[in-house]
Order: C-alpha cells, then structure tokens, then sequence
C-alpha cells in the first residue's frame, strides 16, 4: 500500500550553506543504501524535505531495514498516494488507511492537515474536522486527543494526496561523508567493529587497518575481520582495509622486550603504523575500541603510552563503556556473533601472563630504543607489503 517514504532528518546546527551539503549528503547515502534493494527510487529534496518514491515494486520490509542503517536519518515515515478524486473519496481512503494500519486497536489521534495547493475545496482545519469525524465514526476505539495524541494522521494535499501516520525511528547521527575520514584500528574482537559504528554515525568516512601475524594468526582470523569491515560498511559504506603482515615486528619485540611489556610496545607500534597510513590516505584521526580499564593495555597508564606515539587525535568512543554496553550494541549492529568466533587475534598469541598495568613511559622508550635500526626496516617492509581489500557489503 505505500508507495512512498517521507525522510525525516535532524536540522539543528545544519543551518546555510552547511544544511544543502548535509542534505546532498544524506541522498547520496540513501541512495547507495538502496542500490541493493530490488525495485527502482527516485530520492529527491523538496522544500525542506527527502522523499523516496518507489517508481516499480519493491519489498517493504527490505527497503525499510536499509532505510534504518542510514546515518543522518531522524525517522522514517511511510507514505501513501492517493489521486485527488474530491473529499467523500478522500474520507473513504482514510478509514481505508486507518483500518490497514491500525484495525482495531484503542488509540488516541488527531488529523493535521496541509495544503501545498490552495485551491483544494475546503481548508485545513474544515480537513481536519471532517476526517476526524470519519475516524470516529468508522473506528469505536479510537478517540480524539488534540494536545498529546498517540497517532497523528498527516494529510498532505499536494499533485496527489499524501496519508502517513508512522514514525519509524531511523539512525540518527550525521550522513556519512560530511565528517572527514578516520583510520579505525579494526581487530577481530568485539570493541573496534563498534567503535568504527560509533565515528561513522558521526558522519566519518571509515578506512581500517588489521594487524595480521601468519602463521600465528590464521586465515580465518582474517576473513573474520573482512567480514566484521562488511558489517560496519553497511552502515558506513565501502571500508577500505589495508592488512599489515605484522609476524616480523611481533617477533622482534617478543625476542628484545621483557614480556611484560610486550603488549604495550606492540601497540605502540601498531599505532604508529596506523598513523603512517592514515596520513597517506588523508584521515583527520585514528579510532579504536579501547575502553578505561578492560584490560592492563587499557589502564590510563598505558593508554598514556600508546597514545604517546601519535601526533593524530585518537578518537575512542567507548572510552567510558562498560562491557556490557559494548556487548548490546555489538548485537544490535550484528557485528557480535561474528565477533565472538573462536579465532586468535595476534593480541592473544604473543599475550604475557602477568603484563604491566602501570608501564613507565620512560622505561617503555628506553626498552624501544633498543630495538635500532632493525626495527625501523622491519616497519617499512610491513608498510610496504601491506595488502588493500575493499570491505563492501554483499
Ligand atoms: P577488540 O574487541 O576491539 O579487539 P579488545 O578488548 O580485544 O578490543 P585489545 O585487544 O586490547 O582490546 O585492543 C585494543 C584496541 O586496539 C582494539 O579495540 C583495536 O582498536 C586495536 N587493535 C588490537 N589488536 C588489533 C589488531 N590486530 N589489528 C588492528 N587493531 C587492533
Ligand atoms: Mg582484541
């Protein structure tokens, strides 16, 4: 019965020049959301509002899950045409409309009408009065609710006539594209795959990086984290995913570095890796999954030293996340089940039974510094062997 979709879209602080790139923005991503969907759009702006209209057949419930992944969308409303064939046809589309949607239920309503032509036979408030006379009359149930009403019926007389009454939570955030880019530090587990959620809703283009370590860390391992860079690129678009072959420089630190502090100069290797790349493929920041306190690398100590290698700002939005707040969005994006399969990341291979909680950034750099020039080789050859794999979803 719907033809149609009315896009509704946050507009504070999109104000002037920025609210059209905003708005161009946002058609872009609907209309790359939409590509996959059967059935032909058309997605266009018209005064201050974002329409997608169905020019063939096309499944419902598919084009709305699409619709719902795409950041900068505030809700979505269902819409249905109808042809203008005088008020009595009007009243018999509405009790039509009310009965598909809501049959029986007890709701309170209310009708607002608007006409974008004025030359419609009566005025909007006549509108109103009369359909919710209708309403009334067809619906026992329902009942009249002007100040706070649970459904309110929108009546657009426009070329055609415009029913919705839905308000289908979209998203929110910002579309994709109107924030810069950043480089996610994208493991296997469940944090980074939610993180690089999170800076997208922000409208940031997401580019990745994975740290690999064959034969240590298997095949699997990384299609794991192809599929992961998938799942976020259904929210995020396309997600370019450079693989580092990092086996060489694990096995140097492991072999040079009291054990203890293994994880800590590692990641701070990483870090600098991702920073070289980041700045070769224009990103504005890093982000990561790294929460205060989830493991010893992620007390403020530590994080005080990884983030010491960095001249980006590195952004870490479940900072303050408990687990378990991590956990609920992981499934509610779809990325935990695939998150929680059982294969080593390099993290967890070369991991010290007892790892410092409160490494000294002084005795830390001291520790790198002997790691010479051979360290140094050993990062331009991982950087220069480092494989692109675009993640887009399927
Ligand atoms: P995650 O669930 O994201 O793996 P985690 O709780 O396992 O996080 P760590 O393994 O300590 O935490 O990693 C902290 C952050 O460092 C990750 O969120 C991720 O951003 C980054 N990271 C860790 N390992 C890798 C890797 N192999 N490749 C790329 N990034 C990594
Ligand atoms: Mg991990």
């Amino acid at each position: 019965m719907f033809t149609s979709f009315l896009i509704k879209y946050g507009e504070i602080g999109v104000k002037g020049k920025n609210r059209y790139r905003f708005e161009d923005a946002l058609i872009q991503q609907i209309k790359y959301a939409l590509k996959k969907c059967e059935g032909a759009f058309i997605v266009s702006k018209n005064s201050g509002r974002i329409y997608v209209e169905a020019e063939t057949a096309f499944d419902y419930d598919e084009v709305l899950e699409r619709l719902q992944k795409v950041f900068g969308i505030v809700a979505i409303c269902p819409v249905v045409h109808i042809e203008d064939n005088g008020v009595e046809d009007l009243c018999q589309s509405v009790v039509h409309y009310m009965r598909q949607v809501y049959g029986d239920e007890e709701k309170t309503f209310k009708v607002h009408a608007r006409r974008a032509r004025k030359n419609y036979p009566i005025n909007s408030q006549e509108i109103d009065a009369r359909l919710g006379e209708v309403i009334l009359d067809a619906f026992p149930n329902m009942k009249v609710d002007v100040h706070n009403p649970q459904i309110t019926l929108n009546v657009e007389i426009r070329e055609k006539i415009y029913l919705y009454s839905q308000v289908i939570p979209g998203a929110m955030g910002m579309p994709v594209g109107t924030g810069g880019k950043a480089m996610l530090l994208l493991s296997g587990g469940i944090d980074s795959p939610v993180a690089g959620y999170m800076i997208a809703r922000r409208g940031v283009k997401i580019d990745a990086v994975y740290f690999h370590a064959p034969p240590y860390t298997s095949e699997r391992a990384l299609e794991k984290v192809v599929d992961l860079a998938k799942i976020v690129a259904r929210y995020a678009g396309p997600v370019y995913l450079h693989v580092i072959n990092f086996t060489d420089i694990q096995l140097y630190i492991y072999e040079n570095c009291p054990h203890e502090e293994l994880t800590i100069i590692m990641r701070r290797y990483m870090m600098r890796i991702a920073e070289t790349i980041a700045r070769e493929t224009d990103c504005l920041g890093l982000a990561t999954g790294e929460s205060i306190g989830q493991v010893a690398s992620q007390t403020m100590s530590s994080l005080l030293c990884t983030n010491e290698v960095c001249t980006l700002p590195v952004y870490r939005p479940l900072i303050a996340y408990d687990k378990e707040d991590i956990v609920t969005l992981a499934k509610k994006i779809d990325t935990y089940e695939t998150s929680i399969l059982p294969y080593e990341d390099c993290c967890t291979i070369f991991v010290a039974k007892h790892p410092v909680t409160k490494p000294n950034l002084g005795i830390i750099k001291k520790h790198e510094s002997h790691l010479g020039e051979k360290m140094e080789e050993l990062v331009q050859a991982a950087l220069d062997t480092k494989q692109l794999i675009i993640a887009a979803e399927e």
